[in-house]
């Protein structure tokens, strides 16, 4: 019972990633933060352009 219960939660999760409705995290690439500890403050920019969005649940990029 308790396993149907988590995979009907787990397929709830997908159906939200799959209608577009990912959880979206945000993930600074090694490059982008050594440049904006380096070139402060105009590494800065280097930093922002380095962020790598990601779905937290299925991975996908967004
Ligand atoms: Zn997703």
């Amino acid at each position: 019972m308790s396993a149907n219960v988590g995979k009907q939660y787990q397929d709830n999760l997908m159906a939200m990633c799959a209608s577009g409705n990912h959880d979206v995290s945000k993930k600074y690439g090694v490059c982008g933060i050594i440049c904006a500890v380096l070139l402060f403050p105009c590494g800065l920019i280097c930093l922002f352009s380095d962020v790598e969005k990601r779905c937290v649940r299925c991975g996908a990029k967004v």
